[in-house]
């Protein structure tokens, strides 16, 4: 099975009467088993998003090969996903690996700027089939080394989003409408009239980053207001080490290692199940 990209998994996941993905940061490759298994007891697709940081560590190409031996062998339409970047040449390995998807992370620059490079990478995306990932606005928060300070968040404009996406063509947008990278404890508050009008402006998917830190009752809404994504990060990471410092604590230094792991993928699966069943 090869892997699907962004639109081709959306419409999977509206086929089987999902209103959005949720995109989940996978850590280590340890977690990749989680996943999958989330995926398969809910009966969703599945998408996977690596940030650059987690790429370098694991390797583009093992990421690649490994993804899609377990979507063919667990049966599971998969898009594998790269998080945030503002590196085209980063972007352009992570395409030749077999990524099926991309984003280009412009939102610290100047519109015009944000507007070129992310063309770049729309023209490069295209004749290989691989979706684009625009961002605009700033989400606060702080997410693998890009930071933004609670004074610098900046909400996507209506009128910036409909240009943006008119003189790009991405695929979907992620967008600044209240949430925070990397937010557990505590909830964003979303501003559900800003994303609607955003969504009827563009017509394109749009994007919900820091899905760690949404409220089930605000995510649900959300999903019915444009969103097609959600990008889900910190929540794994929390309950895998939280898992693991409390087996690694208990066990002894001959026990093989696994034994510690799994009660940290099992709470990964768990989160997943949870996030997936709010996209229903
Ligand atoms: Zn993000």
């Amino acid at each position: 099975m090869s892997l699907y990209n962004f639109n081709e998994i959306l419409k999977i996941s509206q086929e089987r009467n999902f209103k959005a993905i949720g995109s989940f940061n996978l850590h280590c490759i340890e977690m990749l088993p989680a996943f999958f298994k989330a995926a398969q007891k809910t009966n969703s697709p599945l998408m996977i998003q690596i940030s650059t940081g987690t790429a370098e560590y694991l390797g583009y190409r093992l990421l690649v090969d490994a993804v899609r031996s377990l979507a063919e062998s667990e049966n599971v339409p998969t898009c594998l996903h790269l998080d945030h970047c503002s590196d085209i040449s980063a972007i352009e390995t992570a395409m030749n690996a077999g990524f099926s998807s991309v984003m280009y992370d412009g939102s610290h620059l100047e519109l015009e700027e944000n507007i070129g490079n992310t063309r770049i990478v729309v023209e490069m995306a295209r004749p290989r089939n691989i979706t684009v990932e625009g961002e605009l606005g700033a989400i606060g928060g702080s997410e693998d080394g890009k930071a933004v300070a609670a004074e610098d968040i900046c909400f996507t404009t209506v009128e910036d989003a409909k240009r943006f996406v008119e003189e790009t063509r991405v695929d979907m947008l992620a967008v600044s409408v209240g949430t925070v990278h990397g937010l557990y404890t505590g909830k964003a508050q979303i501003q559900h009239q800003r994303l609607q009008e955003i969504s009827a402006a563009t017509g394109v998917p749009l994007v919900l980053h820091g899905g760690t830190g949404v409220s089930d009752d605000d995510m649900r809404l959300a999903v019915t207001e444009g969103i097609n994504k959600v990008n889900v990060g910190t929540e794994m990471n929390v309950q895998w080490v939280d898992q693991c410092k409390n087996t690694f604590e208990k066990g002894k230094v001959n026990d093989s290692v696994r034994k510690f792991l799994i009660p940290a993928n099992n709470a990964v699966t768990q989160v997943l199940m949870e996030k997936i069943a709010l996209f229903k």
